[in-house]
């Protein structure tokens, strides 16, 4: 049976964050974005709507709502700024389901239950200097000395560097074994020899805080080991099936900002004298956008049917991801051109659109690989086995 009504308590959800986004985020954006500034107080107005735990169990302190709840908050914050949205998907998306999944039981305890409440921000460290869509790649290391391991390497373009207290950090145990040999820990802030510094000099995500961490002989507890040695890799693309899904959504909420922006545009400028709405081939790009955000929503949704029935949606979720992504991309560009050469100035929001839509077509699988791995299902080269660990299935609510 289908069903594409939202709860009552979710479309309440979604006018809480839209109410938010509105009253504290869009009148900021302007400013927070030329100046390059990350407002921390972003993310506890957020922990204090409850909103950093929507989907993890009330019993590990977050909300208890399903992943379509988490896709609507993606929406409505992306709306708002992709910044925003980003530090919900790498601190829910890539962090805290990723405990939810793989950790003990005192891991969660110590650093699900904080981060669910806010309390402690949580961020992912796969990407190295020469280590991107190849994670094989990666020459971060963990070597085993006495109930610790060492941490040494690099990790760069890491979304929440200098905000986040707690990294999920892939390294190598074992690099003979190939990606077999990579393992996940838990790192702290605070841990002697880890440090961070933000990239200056970026095209979009002005307002976010993107950048670098650094492992000097960090010692890292045992304890800390997430999974078993050697699940890393695992660990990782099961954290990104989840990452991908909020980018995805979020994406949905770019293309209704580019909407927004546009009708209104469309209103207001006349051409020929007539509103420049009454043109067909300004009509085009309009449709184009309402048809994009229509078939990005179904697919996201989708995928979040999966995931509340904790069944394997690797393949529908990066569908969702790479097709939502691209037309947000194709949205922000129709909706600069919509504007004419005011779409060009900061005077409107639809040119930081256009910068903030390029990053998601290159993080959490770049175009290229998402269209290689459509292929490759299609194709019968890749099939997906359940994964150990799946997560519970949400209760109908
Ligand atoms: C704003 C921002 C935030 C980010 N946040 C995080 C984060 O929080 N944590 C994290 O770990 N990483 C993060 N990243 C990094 C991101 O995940 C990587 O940039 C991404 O995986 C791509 O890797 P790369 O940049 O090294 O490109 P590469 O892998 O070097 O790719 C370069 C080009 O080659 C293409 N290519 C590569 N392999 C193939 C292939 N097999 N076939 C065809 N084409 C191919 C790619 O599609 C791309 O066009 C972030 C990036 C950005 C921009």
């Amino acid at each position: 049976m289908m069903n594409f009504d939202f709860t009552q308590e979710q479309e309440m959800l979604r006018q809480t964050v839209r109410k938010f986004v509105d009253k504290e985020i869009l009148p900021h954006m302007k400013e927070w974005d030329e100046r390059g500034y990350f407002d921390p107080n972003i993310l506890k107005r957020l922990a204090e709507l409850d909103l950093m735990g929507v989907c993890i169990p009330e019993q590990y302190g977050g909300m208890g709502m399903d992943y379509n709840s988490l896709a609507i908050v993606c929406e409505e914050l992306e709306r708002g700024d992709t910044a925003f949205r980003t530090a919900v998907s790498v601190h829910i998306g890539l962090n805290s389901l990723t405990l939810l999944q793989w950790g003990t039981e005192e891991q969660k305890q110590k650093y699900l239950v904080p981060q669910a409440k806010g309390e402690k921000i949580g961020a992912f460290g796969l990407t190295e200097p020469n280590a991107g869509s190849d994670v094989a790649a990666i020459s971060t290391t963990a070597v085993r000395d006495g109930d610790d391991y060492i941490l040494n390497g690099q990790k760069t373009w890491i979304s929440l560097c200098d905000i986040a207290d707690h990294f999920i950090v892939f390294a190598y145990t074992d690099k003979s074994k190939k990606h077999r040999g990579i393992s996940a820990f838990i790192v702290e802030r605070t841990m002697p020899g880890f440090s961070s510094r933000a990239i200056k000099g970026k095209l979009g995500i002005r307002a976010g805080n993107t950048g670098e961490l650094f492992f000097d002989n960090v010692r890292v507890p045992k304890e800390n080991l997430l999974g078993e040695e050697g699940e890393g890799f695992k660990i990782a693309m099961s954290a990104l099936d989840n990452g991908r899904f909020t980018v995805a959504a979020g994406a949905c909420g770019l293309i209704m900002a580019c909407l927004e922006a546009s009708v209104k545009y469309c209103h207001e400028r006349k051409t020929f004298g007539k509103e420049i709405g009454r043109h067909q081939l300004v009509q085009q790009m309009i449709a184009n956008m309402e048809a994009g955000l229509q078939m990005s929503r179904l697919l996201v949704y989708k995928a979040g049917f999966l995931k509340n029935k904790g069944r394997r949606n690797t393949r529908e979720t990066s569908l969702a991801k790479w097709m939502a992504c691209d037309f947000a991309n194709k949205a922000a560009d129709d909706a600069v051109q919509i504007h004419g050469a005011y779409g060009y100035s900061n005077e409107y929001p639809v040119e930081r659109y256009l910068r903030n839509s390029k990053a998601p077509v290159i993080y959490e699988g770049t175009r290229e690989i998402h269209t290689i791995m459509q292929a490759e299902y299609v194709l019968g080269y890749r099939q997906d086995k359940p994964l150990r660990n799946m997560l519970p299935a949400w209760e109908e609510k």
